[in-house]
């Protein structure tokens, strides 16, 4: 059993004010594989203030220094990528191959990303007359993290923050706290100065809610629940700091009858992976009608051909979903699905055929999904897919807007006008086509309920930035 009370403040491995234990659950097994603590308010204080004490000498820092000690970090993540992997298979139920290649890729692809992205960014620049523009860090961040990609979320918010001169305080999901603290012993062997990374796990009411008040912090970035970026904005309205969102998705995937002949199953495999627990998850498959019958059939072959299995072994399988909790809410949601009238072509309720432990979800297809429907408007986070026809261009877009969220929308037709008309038609911060992912540094982030920020490369830099104005400079 891991033991993992102590949290990281000010460069050193620390008890927590007050003992709180919790318990981390293996979602494959169910069984307790790791205990930590929850903190409280003196921890976050603690933490909070080993990070301003911290900030005046990060931020003038040479930024070649800084990056260098991120250079150094990248490399240490890449010795520790086994480590990491089997932090994220134990503690959200990625089986290890998921774990080991896209889970702990995912951290390593963005750090190269803001590597790429600081070689040209400019921090200060001449602009009209004798005026001179600034970017200048913002301050002490509360950087406040979900289980589903947890380091993709870490990478994706802590080294941006290191490398523009802010010094922070990460507060991880306590489901999934095990590769973040793995990640604070990394950027304690790196070398950063005391109170640049500082880490307390917690929940979301207090050292979350704490971060979100505390009058120290200057910026929240925040991925997770829409529901908990509501609570996490009007916590922070008080102190008027920089709240910054990633949040859920309802992602369409329009797919034309001119798609390549492959479209109907990468997206049925797309919406599986990583069990369904990714907020841009092309989870409403909208099909046009001329190809909706084979469509369907594609569909129901590909997710019985949707395996489920342990997180120790290897292969392209699903595992389990996180918790207990998720596991009933998304059983929950298949029954409304099958009560409302929608068709089940796959999957259903319960656990996949001879498995009686883990929260293992049989990988679900549903047809003939309408908009009245529960499951074409609420997030699942689980392996389910609503198929559903359109008529028309103008019918899928409409459909395809016709949601709350607006994180990624994809589509799939040969006809590279049609591509982009529709591409820009869409209301979502991010249009993927033909199964052709994004580079890294492209932003990440919504529009509407699915968030305000943009995540990655120089939006995602710019994100922990203040802008400073100056006149009357000297010319050069
Ligand atoms: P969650 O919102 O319950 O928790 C996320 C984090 O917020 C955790 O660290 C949690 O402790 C904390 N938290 C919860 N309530 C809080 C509060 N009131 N104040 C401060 N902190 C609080 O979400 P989750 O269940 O961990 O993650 C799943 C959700 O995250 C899904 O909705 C998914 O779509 C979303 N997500 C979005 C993105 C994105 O970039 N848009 C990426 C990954 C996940």
């Amino acid at each position: 059993m891991i033991e993992k009370r102590q949290f990281y403040i000010n460069g050193q491995w620390v008890s927590p004010a007050a003992a709180r234990d919790f318990d981390v659950i293996d979602p494959a097994t169910e069984e307790v594989c790791a205990v930590i603590s929850l903190g409280d308010q003196a921890d976050t204080d603690a933490a909070v203030a080993a990070a301003k004490a911290a900030f005046p000498s990060w931020a003038e820092t040479p930024l070649e220094e800084r990056v260098t000690l991120i250079r150094r970090l990248g490399e240490i993540y890449k010795e520790r990528r086994d480590e990491m992997g089997e932090a994220i298979r134990m503690e959200m139920g990625a089986p290890i191959d998921l774990a080991r290649n896209n889970q702990w890729g995912a951290g390593s692809w963005h750090l190269d990303g803001f590597l790429d992205a600081l070689e040209n960014f400019e921090f200060e620049k001449p602009y009209k007359g004798a005026d001179r523009m600034r970017m200048e860090p913002i301050g002490v961040c509360g950087l406040i993290t979900p289980w589903n990609w947890p380091m993709n979320q870490v990478v994706l918010k802590a080294i941006p923050a290191m490398a523009v001169g802010c010094t922070m305080v990460l507060k991880p999901s306590e489901i999934s706290p095990l590769s973040s603290l793995l990640f604070a012993e990394m950027v304690d062997q790196a070398g950063f100065p005391a109170g640049v990374f500082n880490l307390v796990n917690g929940d979301g009411m207090g050292v979350g809610s704490q971060l979100s008040s505390h009058p120290d912090v200057d910026m929240i970035s925040f991925t997770g629940s829409t529901r908990a970026g509501i609570a996490i904005s009007k916590a922070a309205a008080d102190t008027l700091k920089r709240v910054s969102l990633e949040l859920g998705g309802k992602g369409a995937n329009i797919i034309f009858a001119d798609a390549d002949e492959k479209a109907v199953k990468r997206g049925v495999i797309h919406c599986m992976q990583n069990s369904g627990q990714s907020c841009n998850a092309p989870t409403r498959m909208m099909v046009e009608r001329s190809l909706y019958p084979q469509a369907l059939e594609i569909a129901k072959a590909a997710a019985e051909a949707t395996s489920v299995g342990p997180t120790t072994e290897s292969g392209r399988h699903i595992g389990p979903v996180v918790s207990e909790l998720q596991y009933n809410k998304i059983q929950g949601l298949i029954e409304t699905g099958i009560k409302e009238g929608a068709t089940l072509l796959a999957g259903g309720l319960g656990r996949p055929e001879g498995m009686n432990k883990g929260y293992f979800v049989r990988p679900t297809v549903f047809a003939d999904v309408t908009p009245e429907m529960t499951i074409y408007r609420e997030e699942i986070f689980g392996p389910v897919l609503s198929i559903m026809p359109f008529d028309s261009e103008e019918h899928a877009v409409e459909m395809a807007n016709d949601t709350v969220y607006g994180l990624t929308n994809y589509i799939q037709t040969q006809d590279d006008d049609k591509r982009l008309r529709v591409a820009r038609r869409v209301r979502s911060g991010m249009v993927e086509t033909n199964g052709i992912g994004r580079q890294n540094g492209s932003p990440f982030g919504g529009y509407k309920q699915s968030g305000n920020g943009r995540e990655g490369g120089v939006w995602g830099i710019e994100e922990f930035c203040e802008v400073k104005a100056i006149s009357g400079c000297p010319m050069e």
